[in-house]
């Protein structure tokens, strides 16, 4: 998390320090009152939380639609990825990294090359 090094006092004269909150089961960092509680959001934690609750709601959309099916592409196996995964970056042309879990699931995730400035949860091993 970028600090900007200002010091944000409260309203009750005490000053805010960041901690992380849940909203609406997203976590986020925020900047709260150890005094009187209050809590306000620097434009940065406003712009991660606003990214965070996206990616949320493409999750839960996804999660409604989750079954797909193997497609024949030539010689190869294809299968579509829902629409709503382009708001996260994976879109025509980008790569990826495929990674095998064990015997029936894999994991999906943009190449770091393409994910520029966004955290990456695939590990290589
Ligand atoms: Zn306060």
């Amino acid at each position: 998390m970028g600090r900007t090094g200002k010091v944000m006092t409260c309203e009750c004269g005490a000053k805010y320090r960041e901690v992380v909150k849940e909203f609406d089961g997203i976590e986020c960092p925020v900047m709260a009152c150890p005094s009187c509680d209050d809590i306000v959001f620097t434009m940065e934690q406003s712009k991660r939380y606003h990214f965070l609750k996206k990616v949320e709601d493409i999750r839960r959309e996804i999660k409604k639609t989750r079954r797909r099916k193997i497609s024949r592409l030539g010689n190869s196996m294809g299968i579509l990825l829902p629409t709503q995964l382009k708001d996260l970056g994976f879109e025509i042309g980008k790569n990826f990294d495929i990674q095998l879990v064990d015997e029936g699931t894999i994991i999906i995730a943009l190449s770091s090359m393409d994910m520029a400035g966004k955290d990456h949860k695939l590990k290589t091993a």
